[in-house]
């Protein structure tokens, strides 16, 4: 149902740090930079292999990414996994019980599609899932 995964989030304050280390130190090209106003996140994408590290940094403190820094400091944020069909995969994911936070399908970066899984449910790991788009 998961085919691989997509990217992990990383919470930072610090955009251009971040950048530096991940770019700079790592060597990871910066695929894609977004501000994605619907989750209140200035995004950056970054290439690692086939997968990505998605940098967020919060447009405000009352954005989720602005609770999560306040509540827990900057670190790793989110898993996500790439599906093909991400209605087919959230009803399935409901069918089995999971709690969501989207039931339905939200715009992410580069006009994917997004949904969360509620942590509680997820043993603590917030959980995207994300169908690119095609
Ligand atoms: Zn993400």
């Amino acid at each position: 149902m998961l085919d691989r995964i997509d990217h992990v989030g990383v919470a930072t304050e610090n955009l251009e740090g971040a950048i530096a280390l991940y770019e700079g130190s790592f060597g990871m090209p910066v695929a894609h930079r977004e501000t994605v106003e619907s989750q209140g996140v200035e995004a950056v994408l970054l290439d690692v292999g086939e997968g990505h590290v998605e940098l967020l940094a919060p447009l405000g403190p009352d954005t989720p990414v602005g609770k999560f820094l306040a509540k827990k400091g900057p670190g790793l944020h989110h898993v996500a996994y790439a599906v093909s069909d991400i209605e087919d995969t959230l009803s399935k994911l409901k069918e089995a019980g999971v709690e969501m936070i989207d039931n339905e399908p939200r715009v992410g970066i580069r006009d994917s599609r997004v949904a969360f899984l509620h942590p509680k449910a997820t043993g603590g790991v917030l959980t995207e899932i994300v169908e690119p788009a095609h």
